[in-house]
């Protein structure tokens, strides 16, 4: 129901911006004239990035329009689960947690393999506090503390009780753009970016499912269409290891901001760093989140028995479990884990967990040796109580596996995060092949390149979305003013 009196109110605010240009088209009516709209900024794409971008533009004075391919916003910020991660926060000082955005840049470059761009990732780590404040100053609510892989400290920012992180932000984003009047195109493609003589951005060419093409004439476009994680051809060719992987991506997440904006000049880095995460349910693309981990469950393989650290970055993870027979492994947790992270609920929901009063049950269901797993989790209960993992080296050892219910979800690596994209600076300005700004033309989120090098550290994604769509967005408002 309220997806319709959306849709109405899209129609119904498309027709009055049409007012002064074009007449809006009733049902029936021809189509291949393009109909014309005039903004001052275009946002392409209305996942985190976008929302974020237009936001914030629109506060600093700039008239905007977003434009969304799909017929409901939020694309993968919508998907995600485990959280947002910002260090030096309130949060962690109010749980006992010492850290700093110098030890979540170092933790960052390292899982990056040192193939990070340093200004953006500096950018990213100094202003991911304020960006954790800013949605919760408009009522996000992220509390909750939890550590992802490749974290020294906990840094991960979740909604209280560890609750799943993107439906909270779109909500909270969508909120903030709809009393702002913002106009939010659902069903209304990208599909060109234009420019005049010189090179410098003029609009978008786009085609609404409702309007045919439209033409939106602005000074400024700020590409937020995410990454290219569920374009399978586009994975292979940037990356033919991962060909016929399974991905954890929304239908939407094509790489068209990065198609668009390389027809017009724009560079590209690293497009061949693509990050698989290790544990989704295979065949089906849905993601366990890293939080989980990071709450306490181990990973075991089909002899019963733990191979990894858990808590190792998602690429070494994901190594880890196609080396172990069948390519899949068993996320095992307790019911003292579910008890600390709601976001288990919804695979509850889901039907996911396979669920025994006692290991050697479980066992019995997933077809492995019960000896094997019961004395597996008897060392690792040792471990934890000595607060030492000698095994593997596990640095944070949260809790014993020893409250009824037990729990287990087979897992497999699936395409996740596409690192690489368009080069931007640390105005969120696109480059071109020289390096230079391409006049007008701005980018944000997973659609850009650099800032997580080789591997992404989960919770940063999220981060970086908020960060750089803030500044994308101030920049384009900037820019536009100037004209
Ligand atoms: C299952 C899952 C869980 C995750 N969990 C986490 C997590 O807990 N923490 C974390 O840091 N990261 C997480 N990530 C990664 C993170 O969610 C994404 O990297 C991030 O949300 C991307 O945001 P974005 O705004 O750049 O793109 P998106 O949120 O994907 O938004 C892009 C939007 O652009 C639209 N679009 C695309 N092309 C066009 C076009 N031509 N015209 C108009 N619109 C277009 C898309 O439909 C989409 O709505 C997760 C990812 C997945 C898939």
């Amino acid at each position: 129901m309220k997806k319709y009196l959306v849709a109405a109110m899209i129609l119904t605010l498309l027709a009055l911006s049409l007012g002064g240009c074009a007449q809006a088209p009733g049902a029936g009516e021809v189509k291949g004239t393009a109909e014309e709209l005039t903004t001052d900024i275009v946002v392409i794409g209305a996942g985190g990035a976008g929302l974020s971008a237009a936001v914030t533009a629109k506060n600093a004075g700039a008239e905007v329009i977003v434009l969304e391919k799909m017929a409901v916003i939020g694309g993968n910020t919508l998907r995600a689960t485990g959280g947002l991660n910002a260090a030096g926060t309130k949060y962690q000082a109010a749980a006992g947690i010492k850290d700093s955005p110098d030890v979540h840049y170092a933790d960052t470059m390292k899982g990056g393999k040192n193939e990070n761009n340093p200004e953006l990732l500096r950018t990213l780590v100094d202003n991911a506090n304020n960006a954790l404040e800013w949605l919760n100053s408009m009522g996000a609510n992220l509390v909750h503390v939890v550590i992802a892989g490749g974290s020294t400290n906990p840094r991960t920012h979740a909604p209280e009780g560890g609750a799943a992180v993107g439906p909270v932000i779109v909500k909270t984003l969508e909120k903030a753009a709809k009393e702002q009047g913002i106009q939010i195109l659902t069903d209304t493609k990208a599909t060109e970016i234009l420019t005049d003589g010189n090179g410098s951005v003029t609009g978008v060419k786009a085609i609404s499912k409702d309007k045919g093409e439209l033409v939106i004439k602005a000074k400024a476009v700020i590409v937020a269409t995410g990454g290219f994680g569920a374009d399978p051809e586009m994975v292979a060719q940037y990356n033919p290891a991962l060909k016929g992987f399974d991905t954890t991506n929304h239908p939407g997440a094509t790489g068209d901001g990065i198609k668009m904006a390389m027809a017009i000049g724009a560079a590209t880095v690293q497009m061949e760093n693509i990050q698989t995460h290790p544990t989704v349910v295979p065949k089906r693309g849905i993601m366990i989140t890293e939080a989980v981990r990071g709450t306490g469950a181990i990973l075991v393989n089909h002899k019963g028995e733990r191979f990894i650290n858990e808590l190792e970055t998602r690429d070494v993870v994901s190594k880890a479990i196609l080396n172990q027979e069948k390519g899949t492994a068993f996320l095992l947790f307790d019911q003292g884990v579910r008890d600390n992270l709601k976001a288990i609920e919804e695979y509850a929901k889901l039907k996911l967990l396979v669920e025994a009063n006692t290991l050697g049950e479980l066992a019995e269901k997933l077809g492995i040796p019960a000896e094997t797993l019961e004395a597996t989790v008897k060392r690792y209960n040792e471990l934890v109580a000595a607060g030492k993992d000698s095994d593997f080296g596990r640095q944070h050892l949260q809790r014993k596996l020893e409250k009824a219910p037990f729990y287990a979800v087979e897992v497999t690596p699936a395409v996740h995060h596409t690192m690489g994209g368009l080069a931007i600076n640390t105005k969120a300005e696109v480059l071109n092949k020289d390096g230079k700004p391409i006049p007008g033309l701005y980018a944000a989120g997973e659609v850009t390149g650099g800032i997580h090098g080789a591997n992404r550290l989960g919770g940063n994604a999220v981060a970086d979305i908020v960060v750089f769509g803030r500044i994308a967005g101030q920049q384009a408002a900037e820019f536009v003013k100037s004209k």
